[in-house]
């Protein structure tokens, strides 16, 4: 099996993304025995917004001091705070087709589970649509199990075409980011010509042998196919790609190399890391195989990843699904979580749906869109709809030049605004209107630039009067 897809598409491996498992191995064992002398430097280079290497990475994650992950946390949360200011952006998955020929023993989409499979005709679609749309959300996951004849890519892009044409009075689906399963470099061309924001693939895990433990049958069992991905992806002109890994599957340590080398890879090769990075947890599923997991994930080694995730790749996303419970989620927002979902339903039809009986996998936070963004500003958040730097092309390393120069809170904070009063106009009462004033006003006083805040206030007036969409 092994590059097998590769090797049919005539890949030229040589510039793919490869993991040498004794190398990391070996890292993370001599991490062990690192001084605080050297971790100090580390987190010196981590505060000033350096980013961090994977060797670094290791010698974080090997610490066993305790007032070293005091300082790793202070400094996660002062960088989520420099770099990312008090935005939240919040999108929602759709699940387009539960079909799927794989066997990953984790998921209850998996091809041994006897049960019925559905996939959402074109009226379906626009159910769901609506549906999204209603609840207020302009950003979404696209997500399909992978299945060639009952979920082909015409197929995909289709769905993709009939959400971006869809409008609705209070407005439209504005970007959609794409989870589908690995792909040759043909089919990321077409999916790049569809227009989709970030193509996310998550490697579930970069551990060979635990791979291929969880991914018994099907096109996903093939190990280097799915590692390989991204540098197809890459090569078809996506330079907006999401990375992650299935925590629980092996190792959190190893895992965080995995994903720290990967993005190494791209940014060296490509020009451009990971736009984005999940931190998906493992949760139950019904139908798939029950099997103990011995690598599960903690909550307090979990909030360990997302600071170090933070430190290392300070300009780098991370998404925060609903597979968390509200505690867990504020708790990681403040290390360094940049998206979270809301609202969501991870079953085919499920927005329209009453009975909730064929999800993906078990949810935790089953608040709806309203619910959380409300309660991001009571905790003193700004929940952002924005899609505008994938819409001014802003993706890649533009987007990254732009971050890097520190201007993204000149921009996001902005639009954060303008999406969150458009929201409040469109779908909010009158409540979540005077929080939302509130919590604008007060983020607006702290905005130094004099002219920068005569633009946002006129933005602001311009909504109040009925324009829409409004972005700088
Ligand atoms: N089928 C594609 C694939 O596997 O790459 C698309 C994504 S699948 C619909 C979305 C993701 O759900 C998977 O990549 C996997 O990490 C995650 N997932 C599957 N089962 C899960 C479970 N039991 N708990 C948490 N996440 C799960
Ligand atoms: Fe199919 Fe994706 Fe689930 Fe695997 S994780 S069974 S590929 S839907």
């Amino acid at each position: 099996m092994k590059n097998l897809y590769c090797k049919l598409y005539g890949e030229d491996m040589t510039k793919n993304f490869n993991i040498d498992e004794n190398y990391i191995s070996g890292l993370l064992e001599r991490g062990k025995n690192i001084g605080g002398d050297h971790i100090g430097r580390i987190l010196y280079r981590a505060e000033a917004l350096a980013g961090l290497s994977h060797a670094d990475v290791a010698a974080l994650l090997s610490t066993r001091d305790e007032g070293h992950w005091q300082k790793i946390f202070e400094i996660a949360g002062d960088i989520k705070q420099r770099v990312y200011g008090d935005r939240v952006v919040m999108f929602a998955p759709l699940y387009i087709s539960d079909y799927c020929v794989n066997d990953c023993i984790y998921c209850g989409f998996c091809a041994e589970n006897p049960r019925e499979r559905k996939r959402l005709s074109i009226v379906e679609l626009r159910g769901e649509i609506r549906a999204l749309e209603m609840m207020g959300h302009k950003r979404l996951a696209l997500e399909a199990g992978e299945d060639p004849i009952n979920c082909s890519l015409d197929y995909v892009l289709e769905c993709i075409r009939e959400i971006y044409g869809m409008k609705f009075e209070s407005g439209e689906i504005r970007r959609v980011n794409v989870n589908i399963g690995a792909s040759s470099e043909e089919d990321y061309r077409r999916l790049h010509a569809a227009g989709i924001g970030t193509y996310i693939l998550f490697q579930e895990t970069y551990h060979r042998a635990s791979y291929r433990q969880v991914h018994r049958s099907g096109p996903k069992a093939d190990y280097d196919y799915h590692l390989t991905a991204f540098d197809r992806a890459m090569r078809a002109g996506i330079d907006d790609v999401g990375g992650g890994v299935l925590f629980g599957l092996y190792d959190h340590a190893f895992e965080v190399m995995g994903l720290m080398m990967h993005n190494e890879h791209l940014d060296r090769q490509y020009g451009a890391g990971f736009h984005t990075i999940s931190v998906p947890r493992l949760r139950s599923a019904s139908g798939s195989v029950d099997t103990m997991y011995p690598h599960a994930v903690d909550d307090e080694t979990f909030a360990r990843i997302v600071a170090v995730l933070r430190l290392a790749v300070p300009y780098t996303g991370l998404i925060l699904s609903t597979r968390e419970s509200p505690e867990m989620r504020r708790r990681l927002i403040r290390l360094g979580v940049s998206q979270v979902s809301a609202g969501s339903e991870t079953s085919v039809g499920g927005y329209n749906a009453t009975a909730k009986d064929a999800e993906q996998f078990n949810t935790v936070d089953r608040r709806g869109i309203g619910e959380v963004a409300k309660w991001l500003m009571d905790e003193g958040f700004v929940p952002s709809f924005c899609t505008a730097c994938y819409r001014q092309g802003r993706t890649g390393d533009r987007f990254h030049e732009l971050v890097k120069e520190g201007r993204i809170r000149d921009v996001c904070l902005p639009n954060a605004m303008f999406t969150l009063k458009e929201y409040a106009l469109d779908y909010g009462d009158a409540s979540f209107m005077a929080k939302a004033d509130k919590l604008i006003s007060r983020k607006l006083e702290g905005i130094d630039d004099t002219t920068l805040r005569a633009t946002i206030r006129e933005n602001l007036r311009r909504l109040e009067s009925g324009d829409r969409d409004v972005f700088l």
